[in-house]
Protein backbone atom coordinates (compact mmCIF):
# COMPACT_ATOMS: atom_id res chain seq x y z
CA UNK A 1 0.00 0.00 0.00
CA UNK A 2 1.19 3.42 -0.35
CA UNK A 3 1.54 5.47 2.18
CA UNK A 4 1.36 9.21 2.87
CA UNK A 5 4.72 10.00 2.33
CA UNK A 6 5.54 8.26 -0.76
CA UNK A 7 1.85 9.94 -2.20
CA UNK A 8 3.52 13.26 -1.27
CA UNK A 9 6.82 12.52 -3.18
CA UNK A 10 4.65 11.89 -6.14
CA UNK A 11 2.39 14.74 -5.87
CA UNK A 12 4.16 16.11 -8.78
CA UNK A 13 3.25 12.85 -11.03
CA UNK A 14 0.14 12.35 -9.72
CA UNK A 15 -1.98 16.41 -10.32
CA UNK A 16 -5.29 14.67 -8.92
CA UNK A 17 -3.93 13.12 -6.54
CA UNK A 18 -2.49 16.14 -5.46
CA UNK A 19 -5.99 18.21 -5.64
CA UNK A 20 -7.97 15.15 -3.22
CA UNK A 21 -5.25 15.94 -0.68
CA UNK A 22 -5.98 19.71 -0.89
CA UNK A 23 -9.42 19.26 -0.52
CA UNK A 24 -9.03 16.75 2.47
CA UNK A 25 -6.99 19.55 4.13
CA UNK A 26 -3.68 17.49 4.23
CA UNK A 27 -2.14 19.47 1.78
CA UNK A 28 -1.85 23.41 1.25
CA UNK A 29 -4.78 24.73 -1.23
CA UNK A 30 -1.88 25.17 -3.91
CA UNK A 31 -1.73 21.49 -4.26
CA UNK A 32 -5.15 21.33 -5.58
CA UNK A 33 -4.98 20.46 -9.38
CA UNK A 34 -7.56 22.36 -10.99
CA UNK A 35 -9.01 25.68 -9.40
CA UNK A 36 -11.08 28.21 -12.09
CA UNK A 37 -8.81 30.15 -13.94
CA UNK A 38 -9.66 33.68 -12.31
CA UNK A 39 -9.70 36.73 -15.14
CA UNK A 40 -7.50 38.79 -13.15
CA UNK A 41 -7.77 42.25 -15.88
CA UNK A 42 -11.69 41.57 -15.48
CA UNK A 43 -11.86 41.64 -11.85
CA UNK A 44 -9.78 44.14 -11.01
CA UNK A 45 -11.14 46.36 -14.00
CA UNK A 46 -7.80 46.57 -15.94
CA UNK A 47 -7.69 47.37 -19.68
CA UNK A 48 -6.02 44.61 -21.87
CA UNK A 49 -5.43 46.21 -25.77
CA UNK A 50 -4.21 45.30 -29.18
CA UNK A 51 -0.49 46.61 -29.02
CA UNK A 52 -0.28 47.49 -32.74
CA UNK A 53 3.13 50.11 -30.83
CA UNK A 54 5.74 48.20 -30.22
CA UNK A 55 7.64 46.71 -27.24
CA UNK A 56 7.50 49.71 -24.82
CA UNK A 57 8.06 48.96 -20.98
CA UNK A 58 4.70 51.04 -20.47
CA UNK A 59 2.56 48.77 -22.38
CA UNK A 60 4.42 45.42 -20.18
CA UNK A 61 6.73 45.01 -23.25
CA UNK A 62 5.77 41.44 -25.31
CA UNK A 63 3.66 39.21 -24.71
CA UNK A 64 6.06 35.76 -23.90
CA UNK A 65 5.95 32.70 -26.26
CA UNK A 66 3.72 29.68 -25.51
CA UNK A 67 6.51 27.58 -25.00
CA UNK A 68 7.74 29.91 -22.10
CA UNK A 69 4.98 30.79 -20.42
CA UNK A 70 5.18 26.77 -20.14
CA UNK A 71 8.48 25.89 -18.96
CA UNK A 72 7.54 28.83 -16.41
CA UNK A 73 4.90 26.96 -14.82
CA UNK A 74 6.92 23.91 -14.99
CA UNK A 75 9.63 25.32 -13.23
CA UNK A 76 7.20 26.68 -10.63
CA UNK A 77 6.65 23.30 -9.48
CA UNK A 78 10.33 22.29 -8.48
CA UNK A 79 12.86 24.27 -5.90
CA UNK A 80 16.49 24.28 -7.44
CA UNK A 81 19.16 25.74 -5.94
CA UNK A 82 19.50 29.75 -8.04
CA UNK A 83 23.13 29.02 -8.81
CA UNK A 84 23.05 26.15 -10.53
CA UNK A 85 20.64 27.54 -12.73
CA UNK A 86 21.89 30.10 -13.65
CA UNK A 87 25.43 28.31 -14.32
CA UNK A 88 23.88 25.16 -16.03
CA UNK A 89 21.65 27.70 -18.37
CA UNK A 90 24.52 30.26 -18.76
CA UNK A 91 26.52 27.85 -20.17
CA UNK A 92 23.25 26.53 -22.80
CA UNK A 93 23.19 30.78 -23.58
CA UNK A 94 26.87 31.34 -24.27
CA UNK A 95 27.17 28.37 -26.80
CA UNK A 96 23.91 29.88 -28.57
CA UNK A 97 25.85 33.67 -28.86
CA UNK A 98 29.79 32.90 -28.94
CA UNK A 99 30.14 34.41 -25.39
CA UNK A 100 32.61 32.66 -23.51
CA UNK A 101 29.68 33.18 -20.38
CA UNK A 102 26.16 34.40 -19.81
CA UNK A 103 23.89 35.09 -17.03
CA UNK A 104 19.95 36.16 -16.91
CA UNK A 105 19.43 39.57 -15.37
CA UNK A 106 16.18 41.64 -14.27
CA UNK A 107 16.12 42.86 -17.91
CA UNK A 108 18.74 45.07 -20.35
CA UNK A 109 19.25 47.50 -17.80
CA UNK A 110 20.49 45.52 -14.99
CA UNK A 111 22.88 43.56 -17.10
CA UNK A 112 23.92 46.95 -17.57
CA UNK A 113 24.86 47.45 -13.86
CA UNK A 114 25.67 44.30 -12.99
CA UNK A 115 27.88 43.70 -15.89
CA UNK A 116 29.93 47.45 -15.13
CA UNK A 117 29.60 45.62 -11.20
CA UNK A 118 31.71 42.62 -12.38
CA UNK A 119 34.30 45.15 -13.62
CA UNK A 120 34.77 46.88 -11.13
CA UNK A 121 35.26 44.61 -8.56
CA UNK A 122 36.74 41.36 -10.10
CA UNK A 123 36.57 38.46 -7.50
CA UNK A 124 36.82 40.57 -4.51
CA UNK A 125 34.51 40.41 -1.87
CA UNK A 126 35.24 43.12 -0.33
CA UNK A 127 35.19 45.61 -2.85
CA UNK A 128 31.56 44.07 -3.99
CA UNK A 129 29.89 44.73 -0.67
CA UNK A 130 31.79 48.41 -0.85
CA UNK A 131 29.46 49.30 -4.39
CA UNK A 132 28.19 51.90 -4.83
CA UNK A 133 30.94 53.44 -2.84
CA UNK A 134 34.52 53.98 -4.42
CA UNK A 135 36.54 56.09 -2.96
CA UNK A 136 39.38 54.79 -1.01
CA UNK A 137 38.64 51.54 -2.42
CA UNK A 138 40.86 51.27 -5.17
CA UNK A 139 38.45 50.49 -7.41
CA UNK A 140 38.41 52.75 -10.70
CA UNK A 141 35.82 55.21 -11.08
CA UNK A 142 34.78 56.36 -14.52
CA UNK A 143 32.79 55.49 -17.59
CA UNK A 144 33.53 56.85 -21.02
CA UNK A 145 30.67 57.45 -23.79
CA UNK A 146 30.35 59.02 -26.40
CA UNK A 147 28.01 62.01 -26.03
CA UNK A 148 25.57 60.99 -28.34
CA UNK A 149 25.26 57.59 -26.55
CA UNK A 150 24.27 59.46 -23.75
CA UNK A 151 20.67 59.32 -23.52
CA UNK A 152 18.83 57.39 -20.17
CA UNK A 153 20.07 54.21 -20.12
CA UNK A 154 23.54 55.30 -18.94
CA UNK A 155 21.98 55.77 -15.32
CA UNK A 156 21.97 51.45 -14.84
CA UNK A 157 26.03 52.63 -15.01
CA UNK A 158 25.84 55.79 -12.60
CA UNK A 159 24.24 53.31 -10.11
CA UNK A 160 27.79 52.12 -9.30
CA UNK A 161 28.74 54.51 -7.92
CA UNK A 162 30.93 55.37 -11.39
CA UNK A 163 31.02 58.66 -13.29
CA UNK A 164 29.58 59.01 -16.66
CA UNK A 165 32.59 61.24 -18.84
CA UNK A 166 31.53 61.98 -22.18
CA UNK A 167 33.59 62.56 -25.34
CA UNK A 168 32.99 63.22 -29.10
CA UNK A 169 35.85 62.87 -31.00
CA UNK A 170 38.33 59.75 -31.48
CA UNK A 171 41.30 62.05 -30.26
CA UNK A 172 39.21 63.33 -27.20
CA UNK A 173 38.23 59.13 -26.40
CA UNK A 174 41.66 58.07 -26.29
CA UNK A 175 43.23 61.05 -24.39
CA UNK A 176 40.05 60.78 -21.76
CA UNK A 177 41.40 57.47 -20.76
CA UNK A 178 42.97 57.59 -17.18
CA UNK A 179 43.87 54.71 -14.63
CA UNK A 180 40.35 55.99 -12.67
CA UNK A 181 38.80 54.64 -16.56
CA UNK A 182 37.24 51.34 -15.67
CA UNK A 183 35.23 50.68 -18.83
CA UNK A 184 33.97 51.84 -22.00
CA UNK A 185 30.42 51.92 -22.94
CA UNK A 186 28.88 51.65 -26.30
CA UNK A 187 25.10 52.09 -26.97
CA UNK A 188 24.18 50.15 -30.09
CA UNK A 189 20.82 51.78 -31.15
CA UNK A 190 22.99 55.42 -30.77
CA UNK A 191 25.83 53.97 -32.65
CA UNK A 192 24.89 56.26 -35.71
CA UNK A 193 25.25 59.57 -33.68
CA UNK A 194 28.65 58.55 -32.03
CA UNK A 195 31.70 59.31 -34.18
CA UNK A 196 33.58 56.10 -33.54
CA UNK A 197 32.04 53.34 -34.85
CA UNK A 198 32.22 49.37 -33.18
CA UNK A 199 35.39 47.94 -34.23
CA UNK A 200 37.39 50.77 -33.38
CA UNK A 201 35.82 50.87 -29.83
CA UNK A 202 36.77 47.59 -29.25
CA UNK A 203 40.45 48.62 -30.64
CA UNK A 204 40.84 51.01 -28.12
CA UNK A 205 39.54 49.56 -25.19
CA UNK A 206 41.90 46.37 -25.92
CA UNK A 207 44.65 48.74 -26.86
CA UNK A 208 44.56 50.23 -23.48
CA UNK A 209 43.62 46.93 -21.82
CA UNK A 210 40.15 48.54 -20.29
CA UNK A 211 37.16 46.73 -21.25
CA UNK A 212 34.59 47.43 -23.78
CA UNK A 213 30.46 46.83 -22.67
CA UNK A 214 27.88 47.22 -25.51
CA UNK A 215 23.88 47.88 -24.79
CA UNK A 216 22.36 45.87 -27.63
CA UNK A 217 19.18 45.98 -25.87
CA UNK A 218 16.44 46.06 -28.61
CA UNK A 219 18.22 45.44 -31.72
CA UNK A 220 17.36 41.76 -32.29
CA UNK A 221 16.52 41.23 -34.82
CA UNK A 222 18.20 40.54 -37.05
CA UNK A 223 19.20 37.28 -35.01
CA UNK A 224 22.58 37.04 -35.99
CA UNK A 225 23.40 40.24 -33.03
CA UNK A 226 23.24 37.81 -30.62
CA UNK A 227 27.16 36.75 -31.58
CA UNK A 228 27.98 39.81 -33.82
CA UNK A 229 29.11 41.89 -30.36
CA UNK A 230 30.91 38.79 -29.21
CA UNK A 231 32.37 37.65 -32.19
CA UNK A 232 33.94 41.46 -32.19
CA UNK A 233 35.39 41.33 -29.27
CA UNK A 234 33.15 43.49 -26.68
CA UNK A 235 34.12 42.15 -23.68
CA UNK A 236 29.90 42.41 -22.28
CA UNK A 237 27.33 42.28 -24.34
CA UNK A 238 23.61 43.57 -23.08
CA UNK A 239 19.85 42.28 -24.34
CA UNK A 240 16.87 42.84 -23.24
CA UNK A 241 14.93 39.20 -23.11
CA UNK A 242 11.08 40.70 -23.20
CA UNK A 243 11.59 42.91 -26.51
CA UNK A 244 11.56 41.11 -30.03
CA UNK A 245 12.75 37.73 -28.16
CA UNK A 246 9.59 37.59 -26.43
CA UNK A 247 11.09 35.95 -23.14
CA UNK A 248 10.20 37.26 -19.56
CA UNK A 249 9.66 40.91 -19.96
CA UNK A 250 11.56 40.98 -16.32
CA UNK A 251 14.82 38.94 -17.90
CA UNK A 252 17.63 39.77 -19.74
CA UNK A 253 21.14 38.59 -20.58
CA UNK A 254 24.39 39.55 -20.03
CA UNK A 255 26.84 37.74 -21.46
CA UNK A 256 30.92 37.88 -22.19
CA UNK A 257 34.44 37.30 -20.68
CA UNK A 258 34.18 34.20 -18.42
CA UNK A 259 35.89 35.90 -15.70
CA UNK A 260 33.65 39.27 -15.73
CA UNK A 261 30.37 36.99 -16.22
CA UNK A 262 31.54 35.00 -13.04
CA UNK A 263 32.79 38.39 -11.33
CA UNK A 264 29.27 40.20 -11.96
CA UNK A 265 27.53 36.86 -10.79
CA UNK A 266 29.28 38.29 -7.41
CA UNK A 267 26.73 41.09 -6.74
CA UNK A 268 23.51 39.07 -7.61
CA UNK A 269 21.01 36.90 -5.87
CA UNK A 270 21.68 35.06 -3.89
CA UNK A 271 23.80 37.02 -2.40
CA UNK A 272 22.95 40.14 0.18
CA UNK A 273 25.30 42.79 0.74
CA UNK A 274 25.24 43.52 -2.81
CA UNK A 275 24.01 46.07 -5.23
CA UNK A 276 22.15 43.96 -7.44
CA UNK A 277 20.19 42.28 -4.48
CA UNK A 278 16.89 44.14 -5.61
CA UNK A 279 17.32 42.66 -9.39
CA UNK A 280 16.12 39.44 -8.41
CA UNK A 281 15.47 36.82 -11.55
CA UNK A 282 14.38 33.21 -10.10
CA UNK A 283 14.42 29.63 -12.25
CA UNK A 284 11.47 30.65 -13.85
CA UNK A 285 12.71 34.06 -15.72
CA UNK A 286 15.55 32.15 -16.10
CA UNK A 287 14.44 29.28 -18.03
CA UNK A 288 11.57 31.03 -19.46
CA UNK A 289 14.79 33.19 -20.77
CA UNK A 290 16.26 30.36 -22.17
CA UNK A 291 13.74 29.17 -23.52
CA UNK A 292 12.87 32.38 -25.57
CA UNK A 293 16.53 32.60 -27.09
CA UNK A 294 16.48 28.66 -27.85
CA UNK A 295 13.23 29.43 -29.87
CA UNK A 296 14.54 32.66 -31.28
CA UNK A 297 18.27 31.73 -32.63
CA UNK A 298 16.07 28.46 -34.39
CA UNK A 299 13.28 30.07 -35.48
CA UNK A 300 12.17 30.87 -39.02
CA UNK A 301 12.91 34.66 -39.37
CA UNK A 302 11.98 35.27 -43.11
CA UNK A 303 8.67 33.49 -42.52
CA UNK A 304 8.26 36.02 -39.52
CA UNK A 305 9.36 38.95 -41.41
CA UNK A 306 6.94 37.78 -43.82
CA UNK A 307 3.96 37.85 -41.42
CA UNK A 308 5.04 41.00 -40.02
CA UNK A 309 5.21 42.98 -43.55
CA UNK A 310 1.92 41.04 -44.84
CA UNK A 311 -0.20 42.48 -41.79
CA UNK A 312 1.27 46.21 -42.40
CA UNK A 313 0.32 46.08 -45.99
CA UNK A 314 -2.92 44.81 -44.50
CA UNK A 315 -3.45 47.80 -42.39
CA UNK A 316 -1.71 50.42 -44.60
CA UNK A 317 -4.45 49.44 -47.45
CA UNK A 318 -7.13 50.36 -45.03
CA UNK A 319 -5.66 53.36 -44.16
CA UNK A 320 -4.74 54.79 -47.64
CA UNK A 321 -8.30 53.90 -49.05
CA UNK A 322 -9.55 57.15 -47.06
CA UNK A 323 -9.13 60.35 -48.83
CA UNK A 324 -6.20 62.61 -47.42
CA UNK A 325 -4.56 59.38 -45.92
CA UNK A 326 -1.15 58.22 -46.96
CA UNK A 327 1.28 56.08 -45.89
CA UNK A 328 4.83 54.56 -45.83
CA UNK A 329 6.87 51.97 -44.54
CA UNK A 330 10.10 51.99 -43.50
CA UNK A 331 12.43 49.31 -41.46
CA UNK A 332 14.83 50.85 -38.96
CA UNK A 333 18.44 50.27 -39.42
CA UNK A 334 19.14 50.48 -35.39
CA UNK A 335 16.69 49.49 -32.75
CA UNK A 336 13.28 47.31 -33.29
CA UNK A 337 14.42 46.07 -36.85
CA UNK A 338 10.84 45.28 -38.11
CA UNK A 339 8.56 47.03 -40.83
CA UNK A 340 7.15 50.26 -39.24
CA UNK A 341 4.07 51.97 -40.76
CA UNK A 342 3.82 55.57 -40.49
CA UNK A 343 0.08 56.93 -41.12
CA UNK A 344 0.15 60.37 -42.46
CA UNK A 345 -3.03 62.74 -42.86
CA UNK A 346 -3.60 66.00 -44.68
CA UNK A 347 -5.30 68.27 -41.76
CA UNK A 348 -7.46 70.08 -44.37
CA UNK A 349 -9.28 66.92 -45.79
CA UNK A 350 -9.08 64.77 -42.32
CA UNK A 351 -9.39 66.96 -39.72
CA UNK A 352 -8.16 65.09 -36.41
CA UNK A 353 -5.70 65.62 -33.82
CA UNK A 354 -3.54 62.82 -33.54
CA UNK A 355 -3.66 62.60 -29.84
CA UNK A 356 -7.78 62.42 -30.38
CA UNK A 357 -7.16 59.13 -32.77
CA UNK A 358 -5.29 57.99 -30.48
CA UNK A 359 -7.66 57.98 -27.25
CA UNK A 360 -10.48 57.01 -30.10
CA UNK A 361 -8.86 53.84 -30.39
CA UNK A 362 -7.62 53.35 -27.05
CA UNK A 363 -11.67 54.00 -26.02
CA UNK A 364 -12.68 51.45 -28.80
CA UNK A 365 -13.57 47.78 -28.02
CA UNK A 366 -11.44 46.10 -28.12
CA UNK A 367 -8.82 48.77 -27.24
CA UNK A 368 -5.70 49.56 -29.52
CA UNK A 369 -2.54 51.20 -28.84
CA UNK A 370 -0.78 52.76 -31.53
CA UNK A 371 2.06 55.75 -31.30
CA UNK A 372 1.65 59.06 -31.86
CA UNK A 373 4.14 60.74 -34.56
CA UNK A 374 4.31 64.31 -35.12
CA UNK A 375 1.92 66.33 -36.42
CA UNK A 376 -1.32 64.13 -38.22
CA UNK A 377 0.91 61.01 -38.09
CA UNK A 378 1.12 57.69 -36.02
CA UNK A 379 3.42 55.10 -36.70
CA UNK A 380 2.23 51.44 -36.07
CA UNK A 381 4.36 47.96 -35.72
CA UNK A 382 2.88 44.57 -36.28
CA UNK A 383 4.91 42.16 -34.24
CA UNK A 384 3.27 42.34 -31.16
CA UNK A 385 -0.12 41.67 -32.97
CA UNK A 386 -1.29 38.32 -32.32
CA UNK A 387 -2.64 36.56 -35.71
CA UNK A 388 -5.71 38.07 -36.97
CA UNK A 389 -5.51 41.42 -34.92
CA UNK A 390 -3.80 43.09 -37.90
CA UNK A 391 -7.75 42.87 -39.35
CA UNK A 392 -9.19 44.60 -36.34
CA UNK A 393 -6.31 47.22 -36.11
CA UNK A 394 -7.33 47.81 -40.03
CA UNK A 395 -10.93 48.62 -39.77
CA UNK A 396 -10.77 50.97 -36.66
CA UNK A 397 -8.20 52.95 -37.99
CA UNK A 398 -9.60 53.56 -41.16
CA UNK A 399 -13.36 53.93 -39.45
CA UNK A 400 -11.78 56.43 -37.24
CA UNK A 401 -9.68 58.49 -40.27
CA UNK A 402 -13.38 58.28 -42.14
CA UNK A 403 -15.78 59.82 -39.60
CA UNK A 404 -13.01 62.48 -39.49
CA UNK A 405 -13.36 62.94 -43.41
CA UNK A 406 -13.85 67.02 -44.20
C1 LIG B 1 14.84 48.63 -23.48
C2 LIG B 1 16.21 49.16 -23.35
C3 LIG B 1 16.97 49.01 -22.17
C4 LIG B 1 16.37 48.41 -20.93
O1 LIG B 1 16.11 47.08 -21.12
P1 LIG B 1 15.18 46.25 -20.11
O2 LIG B 1 15.28 44.86 -20.65
O3 LIG B 1 13.82 46.83 -20.16
O4 LIG B 1 15.80 46.38 -18.76
C5 LIG B 1 18.27 49.44 -22.15
N1 LIG B 1 18.83 50.04 -23.23
C6 LIG B 1 18.14 50.22 -24.38
C7 LIG B 1 18.80 50.86 -25.54
C8 LIG B 1 16.81 49.79 -24.48
O5 LIG B 1 16.13 49.96 -25.62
Amino acid sequence: MINRRDLIKHLSTFPLIGGFLGQSGLEPASFVAKLPVRNLAKELGIRTFINAAGTYTMMTGSLMQDEVVETIQGAAKDFMMLDEVQTKVGEKIAALTHAEAAVVTAGCFSALTLGLAGVLTGMDQKKVEALPHLEGTGMKSEVIIQKGHNIGYSHALTNTGCKIIQVETLEELEKAINEKTAMLWFLNIQSDKGQVMHEKFVEIGKKNGIPTMIDMAADVPPVENLWKFNDMGFDLVCVSGGKAMRGPQSAGILMGKKHLIDAARLSMPPRGSTIGRGMKVNKEEILGMYVALDNFVKMDHKKEWKTWEDRINHIANAAKSVNGVTTNVTVPELGNHTPTLKVSWDPAKVSIAVKVLQENLRKGNPSIEIMPAENNSLTITAWMLKSGEEKIVASRLKEELSKAVV
